[in-house]
């Protein structure tokens, strides 16, 4: 792998010859697979690993499985998901203690390996706004925040700017930044041809800018976090001094355990961390954060638009699909389909669905026609999903079968909705007429890949 001269030069600068080679040699080599289990659903996945140290549900796999043949995949039990991305659950742990009831913003969040960390982090509490300004990327983070089945998530897609209309409404804003991507020169070498010395610089100028536009939703106090996968000072460090300089922003320090061997960067008395191949078993990462230090003026926002609640009268229908035990609000979107989110939550939702692009919320039950419900594909996936409807759980290749949309028809004298499930992780839903069973698999989530074919590879 050949890289670039520039790249090169940048790196000699910053960290000397020495840790250039140690880096270039590592980079030369295969790059780690590593996962992070779904704490509620990892009970029906099987995979086996060694431990990521700083995220409790971290693992570095011995080998790259066909995930696709993982139906466990597909359901959500894990993110398949870089190791040095893990650390944000190390330095939210740091923030936020046990406080769980706060506001997130995942600003640059598709396609969604850091808002799902952080919505399992909250743990259902608190509200997460995964937010994505490029809109088919904005549909694959809908999906993934889908998998990982929690109800306190809002997928939004905006330009940055427009979160000025929400002012100091979250506790953290994580901002991941679009950046010329070196640390991930190994794992996608395509990319290495991507990187120019003037690509560097127009990625720091934006950078600087998407911090500088967000800042206004932050409250005063709150914490910004900021990461890029590179290495360069331009991108991090630098926009670190920078936005210390010039906005009401002051750079907070970690205190990180030796053992991660995280390279500190520091300029000008501010503070970033590294994460890089020759360093860790991952890619690469940098990491700051910063702690807002500025009241605004922000009052009431003002709306003009609420989403309106289920009748009572349909409540009972809807809360035979739910264990959850939080104070929930049914309410319909603009398309009528009625999503459960939790009601402490329903004013701040509302704001949102003034002045965002909102484009899913909490879960998503369906639709509602004459009191029965036609089931959403992202209630299948809840993780907080009665015990007491009617499932079939289905054997691999069934499973596979099922996410293919290749299954006819099922075993089952079960008739009506029927819950697949693949050792008891649910997958969707199918209707069993008797002589027939209709899959409501939606397209989006369907498997392209030959199985069969495929199956007879990875198994041999
Ligand atoms: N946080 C994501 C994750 O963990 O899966 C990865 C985010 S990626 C590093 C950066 C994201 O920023 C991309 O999805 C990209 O589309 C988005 N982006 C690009 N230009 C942007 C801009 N001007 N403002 C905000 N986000 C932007």
């Amino acid at each position: 792998m050949i890289l670039p001269s520039g790249f090169k030069k940048n790196i000699v600068s910053q960290w000397g010859q020495t840790s250039w080679e140690q880096l270039e040699n590592a980079i030369q080599k295969p790059p780690a697979t590593s996962v992070r289990l779904h704490p509620i659903k990892q009970k029906f996945v099987t995979l086996e690993g060694s431990p990521v140290p700083w995220c409790p549900f971290g693992l570095y796999l011995s080998e790259r499985p066909v995930f696709t043949l993982d139906p466990s995949f597909h359901g959500g039990g894990y993110y398949v998901q870089e190791a040095a991305s893990m650390f944000l659950w190390f330095v939210l742990e740091k923030l936020t203690g046990s406080n769980k009831e706060i506001t997130v913003l995942d600003l640059c969040a598709a396609p969604g390996g850091k808002s799902s960390l952080i919505a399992s982090f909250l743990d259902h509490h608190g509200l997460l706004v995964s937010n994505e300004v490029i809109k088919n990327r904005a549909y694959i983070l809908k999906s993934n925040i889908e998998k990982s089945g929690y109800h306190n998530v809002v997928v939004t897609q905006n330009d940055p700017k427009d979160f000025q209309n929400v002012p100091e409404f979250f506790d953290i804003i994580l901002v991941d930044a679009p950046c010329s991507g070196e640390g991930m020169f190994r794992k996608d070498p395509a990319s290495i041809h991507e990187w120019s010395e003037d690509n560097v610089e127009l990625c720091s100028a934006r950078q600087k800018r998407i911090v500088a536009d967000v800042l206004p939703a932050l409250k005063n106090g709150g914490y910004l976090l900021y990461s890029t996968c590179t290495y360069n000072d331009f991108e991090n460090i630098d926009n670190i001094v920078w936005a210390s300089d010039h906005l009401p922003l002051e750079n907070v320090a970690l205190d990180i355990p030796d053992f991660y061997n995280v390279l500190p960067i520091h300029k000008k008395g501010k503070t970033g961390y590294q994460f890089a191949p020759h360093l860790q078993n991952s890619e690469g990462l940098f990491f700051s954060v910063l702690q807002k230090q500025q009241k605004q003026e922000s009052g009431k926002i003002k709306t003009t638009k609420s989403f309106v609640k289920v009748p009572n009268k349909s409540i009972p229908v809807l809360k035979k699909y739910s264990d959850s035990t939080m104070e929930p609000v049914y309410f319909f979107d603009p398309n009528e389909e009625v999503h459960l989110f939790p009601a402490p939550y329903f004013e701040l939702v509302n704001v949102l669905y003034n002045k965002c692009r909102i484009i899913y919320c909490g879960i998503n039950m369906g639709r509602l026609i004459k009191e029965e419900l036609i089931p959403n594909h992202s209630l299948a996936l809840y993780i907080l999903l009665s015990g007491y409807l009617q499932k079939l759980d289905l054997p691999l290749v069934q499973s596979l079968e099922f996410l293919q949309k290749s299954l006819n028809d099922v075993s089952s004298d079960e008739k009506g909705w029927l819950l697949i499930t693949y050792r008891n992780l649910g997958l969707g839903w199918v209707k069993n007429l008797g002589n027939r069973v209709n899959n409501y698999l939606p397209n989006e989530a369907k498997i392209r890949m030959d199985i069969h074919k495929n199956m007879d590879k990875e198994f041999m």
